[in-house]
């Protein structure tokens, strides 16, 4: 028998290996950003013509090459990152597998030129389909430019399955922006058809932020950090109020690498159940800083996919941190009641005051004006060195179990003091607390006082109130079938309800606060939310039940409130457990402080 086995030719297994590494024009771009981020520049060019097609030519004042190493940096395994099979789990660069640039060259028109400080003459080497084309002295600044022309021009059934330029070219946007976040002490610029898309100067990571995204996004942050063993974050997550519809600006990375990983993902979107509607998604930009030899960065050359040894802790601290933030930032923190002022605010509610830790802050600490100095240096760690060094927080301060929203409620009876209350064009409530002018939006209040009533009288005994006269609706055949799936929510809030047949149904008994008015309408409109609802993964029935109808029975805004009512209002609202945001995420009051107001008379 004759033998049949080939070892194949460098250029058709490089052709093979790139068909991994290289599937798009973003994908080449991430590598040659990321080549020139371990070669320590800090100033780094993308110019791209057609969406990658015709070019992508990177250019970095980096270390650059030897005549040597720039012929070799396209030999497949070719790197300077790695020796050793160990130094696989101290990996400090973006790259180590020495597979990029060799893949890039099989598939296209390449021409690298770089040149070592040290060096007088730099080398110009042009590379087709993995063939050595020339290699000459050349003129050229300390660094490297490698230019990837025509891309798959060996390969037409790949370049016909790139999507349109449009397409293509917000991938190449978004891994741009995924490596220059994380990097923010370092300048990127990116042209395409020589339009200049974004040019960003080195700074912190909310000027990058702001660069990227626009200076009126610093409104939207708030700033994350926390400093433990396993774990280092820095960053910023969203407010709640601007959470989105789409998971648009949603990003996580390790030792400055972009990451997916759906698990903290969740944990930061935890921190925010119950702030934000249901369906929306907050922002984020989390930096975490993780011991290289505790992660597994070696599932996929190209995958953004990444495994912790110390996943569950980790998970943790994220969700603790996030929600820190959350609740460092949220006005119920300042709240302390003015026991100056006489009128006794009574009989308050069975309700009662959760004990919010106090936290300092500064409040108009604001990280995107000025103030940040652009390090020249190459350290993807000099970020958190600056904040953790000198950090009061020890590692142990961070427990969920002393979060504010976690929080018991304390059973104990609130006393709340308050001036009379004014109203303020029958939308908002004015009174006065120890630290300062409360503004109360009626609505979102009531919308939250409700609710927690709802809530909480859940499933008691005294949910339900009989109605003196049943009440009879009836629903479409959909809505009907949609009430009968509620039904065993719908009882455990207070209602009553039995089927008469044919779509129609009786209603008995109702929460507390309903009442027999538009019943209908009440609960078609809840019907109707629900379904709106039902598409979210982690949707808790209760919840957004009682969330529907704290919104239906709420006061609206332009009603006309009596002293007492909006009295009842203030003090209800200060029993809630998250007094400061509506059901739904909103912002129910804003303070104006001393200190503010003190910098408001200064003249
Ligand atoms: P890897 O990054 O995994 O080592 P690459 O194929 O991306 O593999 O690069 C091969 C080698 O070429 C690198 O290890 C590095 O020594 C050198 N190199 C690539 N790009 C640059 C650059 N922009 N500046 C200096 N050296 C570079
Ligand atoms: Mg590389």
């Amino acid at each position: 028998m004759s033998d049949i086995i080939n070892i194949l030719p460098d250029s058709v297994a490089n052709q093979i290996a790139a068909g991994e590494v290289v599937d798009r024009p973003a994908s080449a771009v991430k590598e040659l950003l990321e080549n020139a981020l371990d070669a320590g520049a800090t100033a780094i060019q993308l110019i791209v013509k057609d969406a990658g097609r015709t070019l992508i030519q990177v250019i970095d004042n980096g270390c650059g090459m030897s005549d040597a190493d720039a012929r070799l940096c396209f030999e497949r395994h070719a790197t300077s990152k790695i020796r050793r099979a160990d130094d696989l789990f101290a990996i400090h660069t973006m790259g180590f597998r020495g597979e990029a640039l060799a893949s890039i060259a099989a598939v296209a028109q390449v021409e690298l030129k770089s040149r070592q400080q040290e060096s007088e003459l730099g080398t110009r080497i042009v590379i087709e389909g993995s063939d050595v084309k020339e290699q000459s002295p050349c003129n050229c600044p300390t660094g490297t430019s490698i230019s990837v022309k025509n891309l798959f021009f060996n390969i037409p059934a790949r370049r016909n399955f790139l999507k349109k330029d449009s397409i293509e070219m917000s991938h190449i946007e978004e891994i741009f922006r995924r490596v220059a976040l994380p990097n923010h002490d370092i300048a990127f610029s990116l042209h395409h058809n020589g339009r200049l898309l974004y040019d960003l100067k080195g700074g912190n990571l909310a000027q990058r932020i702001a660069g990227i995204f626009g200076s009126g996004f610093s409104e939207r942050l708030y700033n994350i950090q926390e400093s433990t063993e396993p774990v280092k974050l820095f960053g910023y997550v969203g407010k709640s109020e601007y959470a989105k519809r789409t998971r648009g600006e949603q990003y996580l990375f390790v030792n400055g690498r972009f990451i997916k990983h759906p698990v903290f993902s969740t944990a930061i979107e935890r921190a925010y159940s119950e702030l934000i509607p249901e369906r929306t998604y907050p922002s984020y930009f989390v930096l975490l800083q993780v011991d290289p030899s505790r992660l597994d960065v070696n599932i996929h050359p190209t995958k953004t996919e990444v495994r912790f040894l110390d996943e569950n802790i980790i998970f943790s601290i994220l969700r603790a941190a996030t929600k820190k933030a959350l609740g460092q930032y949220s006005l119920a923190t300042e709240l302390e009641f003015d026991p100056s002022t006489e009128i006794d605010f009574s009989p308050a509610p069975k309700g009662h005051i959760a004990q919010q830790p106090t936290v300092t802050f500064n409040p108009n600490y604001n990280p995107f004006r000025g103030g940040g100095t652009p390090r020249g240096d190459y350290s993807k760690r000099s970020e958190f060195e600056h904040f953790f060094d000198s950090s009061t927080s020890p590692a142990d301060d961070c427990t969920v179990e002393r979060l504010p929203l976690e929080e018991e409620p304390v059973q104990e009876p609130a006393t709340v003091f308050t001036a009379t209350p004014i109203g303020y064009q029958n939308r908002y409530i004015v009174t006065t607390l120890k630290s300062g002018i409360v503004v109360i939006d009626q609505q979102r209040a009531h919308e939250r006082i409700l609710y927690e009533r709802l809530l909480a009288r859940s499933g008691a005994a005294t949910a339900a109130q009989q109605l003196l006269f049943p009440v009879n609706v009836r629903f479409n055949a959909a809505d009907s079938e949609m009430l009968c799936e509620l039904m065993p929510e719908l009882s455990r809030i207070g209602f009553i309800i039995s089927p008469l047949g044919q779509n129609n149904f009786v209603v008995s008994a109702t929460p507390a606060d309903i009442g027999d008015n538009g019943l209908q309408e009440l609960l078609e409109q809840t019907i109707d939310d629900y379904r709106n609802s039902m598409m979210q993964k982690f949707s808790d029935r209760d919840k957004s039940i009682c969330i529907s109808i704290a919104r239906q029975m709420a006061v609206k805004g332009g009603t006309v409130l009596k002293a007492e009512e909006m009295q009842r209002i203030i003090g209800d609202l200060f029993s809630c457990q998250a007094p400061n945001i509506s059901p739904s995420g909103r912002r129910t009051m804003v303070i104006i402080g001393e200190e503010e107001l003190g910098e408001k008379f200064k003249l």
